[in-house]
């Protein structure tokens, strides 16, 4: 028996291929009819071609959306939003581009329609981290969450087979945490459990073939379910440690979360017995920390942090930091076991339980 508050978030979903088409008619539904369209430099020419599509409910792009949401990158797009007079705004990215309309939401009250084209899930949370001056802020409000999702397959097809790997264990780490949280609940746990089966199964598909579009559309669905998941509960020792990590080295932010996932997993695993089950049968091995470590392998991503550019010297300030002000855990954090998850995961040695 579990005792549980689960406040549902509102926001409407779109899914399917081809769904990118009804773009207009959402901006319409909204009661808009002069969007920005936002992107990041690179995916610009396709954010232009979006808002050709969009024909006269397009009012401009900007696509200067960078990592890591800088204040001042977010206050250039709310001046491009006034100066065409924006009423809503179509972010069409990744977690760069959908933080960035969060960000100019916040100050401008903006709808926002949202087509995701990576797995990071940011879309489904009322979560903005921001940056100012190399320092970044998470805060959580209904502010920056966005009216509309529109999840099109198709979107996904052009991500690189390595980034969707790494983006799509990004977001099997949002569903194994909002396993174990403090705050889960029946609705939530169903949700991530089907998240994780469904990367599982279309990760090693989406490898073989890019353009697999029944895979692709496997996988977006689980990044819906993953990213509902992040929005809904807490997260924990995993999220900590990539927030530090990414925070003080600079490392990528998928990943990172790829790297550390087995090795979260196998920390918890000794607190969270029957939860550890499910998630071995999901994995399909003995050991979830283990079946999730040979999964990455066999996948072809980085195992070490060493591999992304963290250097050795920095394991002891990642330990101090992880272990200040650390997030509600199932397991209390042993400063000693820490050094030990975080060595290893610098080294890329297996997880190990202790
Ligand atoms: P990203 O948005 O930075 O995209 C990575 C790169 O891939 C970019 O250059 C982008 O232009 C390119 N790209 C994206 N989709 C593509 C596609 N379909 N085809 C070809 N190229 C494509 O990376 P991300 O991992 O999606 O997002 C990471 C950011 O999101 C981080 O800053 C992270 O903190 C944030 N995030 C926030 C939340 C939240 O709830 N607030 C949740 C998850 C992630």
């Amino acid at each position: 028996m579990i005792d549980f508050a689960y406040d549902v978030l509102p926001g409407r979903v779109v899914f399917g291929p081809a769904s990118r088409d009804q773009v207009s008619a959402e901006i319409s539904r909204l009661g808009c009819s002069r969007a920005l369209v936002l992107s990041t430099p690179g995916y610009s020419a396709k954010a232009k071609d979006l808002a050709y599509k969009i024909g006269q409910l397009a009012a401009g792009t900007f696509s200067g959306a960078v990592m890591h949401t800088p204040v001042s990158v977010s206050e250039e797009a709310v001046k491009a939003a006034r100066s065409v007079n924006a009423d809503c705004l179509v972010s069409v990215g990744g977690g760069s581009t959908i933080g960035l309309g969060k960000a100019v939401a916040l100050r401008t009250d903006l709808p926002q329609i949202v087509l995701p084209t990576t797995y990071a899930g940011s879309e489904m949370t009322p979560i903005l981290g921001e940056t100012v001056g190399g320092k970044k802020s998470t805060q959580r409000t209904v502010k920056v969450l966005p009216e509309v999702v529109i999840y099109d397959p198709e979107l996904t097809l052009t991500l690189p087979a390595d980034v969707s790997v790494t983006s799509g264990i990004n977001a099997v780490a949002h569903a194994v945490e909002a396993l174990y949280a403090k705050d889960r609940n029946p609705v939530v746990s169903l949700m991530a459990a089907e998240s994780i089966r469904r990367f599982v199964r279309s990760l090693p598909r989406i490898l073989a073939d890019p353009r697999d579009l029944s895979a692709r559309s496997d996988a977006l669905h689980g990044a819906w379910l993953a990213g509902t998941s992040l929005g809904a509960v807490g997260m924990s020792l995993h999220h900590k440690l990539c927030h530090v990590l990414g925070g003080s080295f600079n490392l990528a932010h998928a990943e990172t979360h790829t790297v550390v996932l087995p090795h979260a997993i196998a920390y918890n695993e000794p607190a969270e017995p029957e939860l550890m089950g499910l998630l071995a049968e999901l994995v399909g091995a003995k050991s979830p920390s283990t079946g999730f470590y040979e999964l990455i392998g066999r996948l072809g991503a980085k195992r070490s942090l060493r591999e992304l550019g963290m250097p050795e010297t920095g394991i002891e300030k990642a330990v101090s930091e992880a272990t200040q002000n650390p997030y509600w855990n199932p397991r209390e954090l042993d400063r000693e076991l820490i050094r030990e998850l975080i060595r290893r995961a610098w080294a890329g040695e297996p997880p190990l339980v202790r």
